[in-house]
C-alpha cells in the first residue's frame, strides 16, 4: 500500500501547511513537497503543549498507558505503509524498516507497562516524628513529576525508533509531558504517517490534542526557535557534534536554561586483549567487521576504533577484518550529506602519511563501502582529528606495544556510549586494571560482544560523557529514560486531599 504524504505539519490536532515547501529527497521513489516549518508554527505547537499539559500532567497513569498502547496499536496498524514510505525516504532495507517499527511499538508498550507498575515515581516517605528533639520532624514525601512540555528531534538515522514517536516521544509522554517534534528532512513522509498514528491515538484515548504536534523541518530557525522557546522545559536530540552543540549552547544561553538531551557523538573503542587475540583473532575480526558494516555503519554505537598489540597474532585479526570488509556490498546512506561527510572522514584518515590504508575502497554517489586503516599509539594520542566519529562503515586499528600502552590509550578517549573488551579468561588481571578506566569513559561497558544493537530494557544505559551525551546522568534508550522528564518535588506537610494520588494515603 503506497502512502502519498500531503506534507503538512501537525499542529494540535489540525494539518496546516505553509507558505513555502522543500522538495524530499528520497533514496528511490518519487519526492514529494512538504511545508517549510517556522517559528510561527513553534509557537503555536508550545502554546498548545503548555494548555495541554494542565490536564495531560495530571492524567492518572493507567490512561497514559492506555494512550502509549493505542500509539503502537495505530503505528502497527499502517506497518505497510510505513515501510514502503521509510525505505523510499531513508534507502534502508525493508528487514531494517520492519525491525525498527517492531522496536518502536515495543518500546512504546514498555514505558505502558513501565508506567502501570509505577517503579519511575521513587515514591519515599519519611513520616513525621513530633516528639523528635531538640526539633520535630515534619512529614515528608516525595515523588517524581512531570516537567511540561518537551522538543524532540527526530534523528536521521533511526526513522522511526529515535524520531516522530521514537524513544524520546515515548518517554515524555509516559512521564506525562507533550511533546513538540522538529522532524528531520530526511524523512518527512515517514514522519508525517507516524504523527497521523499518534493523532489517531489521541482521537482513540480523548486526550488533549496539544499534547503531540510535528513541525516538519526545511529551515534551521525552527530548531532554534524550539529549543528557544519559554514553554519548552527540556530537549531530546540524536545528531551531530556540531548541531547538537549548537542547540546545547542555545538552551544554556536562555534567560531560563533548560537541559538538553542531546547524544551527539561516539568512537566506541574496543580494546582486544592478548590472549583473547591468540585464540581467536581472526574471529573476532569477522565479527567486528559485520558490526562495523551493519547498515553502512549508520549506527551511534558503530565500533569504529580496535587497539590491539602489534605481533602476528594482531595482523591475524586484521587481515580477518579486511577480509570480511572487502566482501561487502556498496550500501545506500541516509542523506547525500551524510554521505559526503563520510568520504570527507575517510579523505581525514588518507591525508595522513603515519596512517596506514588497510581496506580502501571507492564510494559512488549516495552509496559507501567499507574502509580500514591502521596506525600506532604515539600518532593516534597526538592527532586528536582520527578520534573523531566518521558516521559511516570506517574501522582504524590502533597498534599498541604492549598493556601499559593500551592502558595509557584508554585513559586518552573522550566520552563515549560504549566501550568494549575482547578477552579470555587468561586476561582478566589486565581487563581489571582497564575497568575503573572504560567506567569512567562510558555509558555501557561490553565483554565479548559488539556494540551495535541496543536493547530496549530497564537496566540499558545509552549515553555516557560528553560528547557521547549533554548529561552523562542520563540514558535515551531504555525505561530509564523517563526521568530526563520528571523532576522530583517534596511535599512536606500536605493532607490527602492536595497530594498527588499516587502519593496519597
Ligand atoms: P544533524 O545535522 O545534527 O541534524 C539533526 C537535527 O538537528 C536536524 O533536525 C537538524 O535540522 C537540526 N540541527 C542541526 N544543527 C542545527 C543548528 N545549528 N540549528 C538548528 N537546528 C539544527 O544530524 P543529521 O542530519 O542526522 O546527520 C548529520 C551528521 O550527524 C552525520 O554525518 C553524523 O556525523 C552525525 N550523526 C550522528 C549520530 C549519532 O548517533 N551520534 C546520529 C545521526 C547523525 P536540519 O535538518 O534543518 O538541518
Amino acid at each position: 500500500m503506497s502512502f502519498i504524504p500531503h506534507g503538512k505539519h501537525l499542529i494540535a490536532g489540525v494539518w496546516q501547511a505553509g507558505e513555502t515547501s522543500f522538495a524530499s529527497e528520497p533514496a528511490q521513489g518519487p519526492g514529494h513537497r512538504f511545508s517549510v516549518g517556522t517559528p510561527a508554527l513553534v509557537g503555536a505547537a508550545c502554546a498548545a503543549a503548555e494548555e495541554a499539559f494542565w490536564s495531560y500532567g495530571q492524567t492518572e497513569r493507567a490512561a497514559r498507558a492506555e494512550f502509549l498502547d493505542a500509539i503502537a496499536d495505530e503505528i502497527e496498524a499502517r506497518a505497510e505503509a510505513i515501510t514502503d514510505i521509510g525505505c523510499q525516504e531513508t534507502g534502508l532495507p525493508e528487514a531494517r524498516l520492519n525491525g525498527e517499527r517492531a522496536r518502536t511499538s515495543g518500546q512504546l508498550r514498555l514505558f505502558a507497562a513501565h508506567l502501570l507498575k509505577g517503579d519511575y515515581l521513587d515514591r519515599r516517605h519519611d513520616a513525621a516524628l513530633p516528639d523528635r528533639m531538640p526539633a520535630p520532624r515534619p512529614d515528608l514525601r516525595m515523588m517524581q513529576r512531570p516537567i511540561g512540555p518537551v522538543a524532540v528531534f527526530g534523528a536521521s538515522n533511526f526513522p522511526l525508533a529515535f524520531s516522530t514517536a521514537g524513544g524520546d516521544t515515548a518517554a515524555a509522554l509516559a512521564a506525562g509531558c507533550p511533546v513538540v517534534v522538529k522532524g528531520h528532512s530526511a524523512h518527512p513522509g515517514t514522519g508525517e504517517i507516524v504523527a497521523e498514528a499518534v493523532l489517531a491515538a489521541i482521537a482513540r484515548t480523548g486526550m488533549p490534542q496539544g499534547v503531540f504536534s510535528l513541525i516538519q523541518g526545511g529551515a534551521r530557525d525552527v530548531g532554534q526557535a524550539l529549543v528557544q522557546h519559554p514553554l519548552i522545559r527540556a530537549v531530546g536530540f540524536t545528531g551531530s557534534l556540531a548541531g547538537g552543540r549548537a542547540l546545547f549552547d542555545l538552551c544554556a544561553q536562555r534567560e531560563e536554561p533548560i537541559p538538553f538531551f542531546g547524544e551527539l557523538g561516539s568512537v566506541n573503542p574496543m580494546f582486544l586483549l592478548p590472549q583473547a587475540v591468540a585464540a581467536r583473532g581472526p574471529d573476532i575480526g569477522t565479527g567486528w567487521a559485520a558490526s562495523l558494516a551493519m547498515g553502512a555503519g549508520q549506527f551511534c554505537t558503530n565500533p569504529g576504533i580496535a587497539v590491539v598489540e602489534a605481533g602476528p597474532a594482531g595482523d591475524a585479526f586484521v587481515a580477518a577484518a579486511a577480509e570480511a570488509l572487502s566482501g561487502e556490498a556498496a550500501q545506500c546512506m541516509l542523506t547525500v550529506g551524510i554521505a559526503q561527510a563520510y568520504k570527507s572522514g575517510k579523505a581525514r584518515f588518507e591525508q595522513r602519511q603515519t596512517v596506514k590504508p588497510v581496506l580502501v575502497t571507492d564510494s559512488e554517489g549516495r552509496h559507501a563501502r567499507p574502509n580500514l586503516y591502521e596506525t600506532d599509539a604515539t600518532t593516534f594520542l597526538q592527532d586528536h582529528t582520527l578520534r573523531e566519529e566518521v558516521f559511516g562503515p570506517l574501522g582504524l586499528v590502533v597498534r599498541v606495544s604492549g598493556p601499559d600502552e593500551m592502558e595509557h590509550l584508554a585513559r586518552g578517549f573522550s566520552g563515549q556510549l560504549t566501550c568494549t573488551i575482547h578477552m579470555d579468561s587468561g586476561d582478566t588481571a589486565l581487563a581489571r586494571h582497564l575497568m575503573p578506566i572504560l567506567e569512567r569513559k562510558a555509558g555501557r561497558v561490553l565483554v565479548n560482544g559488539f556494540p551495535t544493537g541496543v536493547e530496549v530494557c530497564d537496566a540499558m544505559v545509552h549515553g555516557g560523557p560528553y560528547p557521547a551525551s549533554t548529561n552523562f546522568g542520563a540514558t535515551s534508550v531504555g525505561t530509564l529514560s523517563i526521568r530526563r522528564f520528571l523532576r522530583p518535588v517534596c511535599y512536606q506537610n500536605m493532607p490527602d486531599a492536595l497530594l498527588p494520588d499516587d502519593l496519597a494515603g
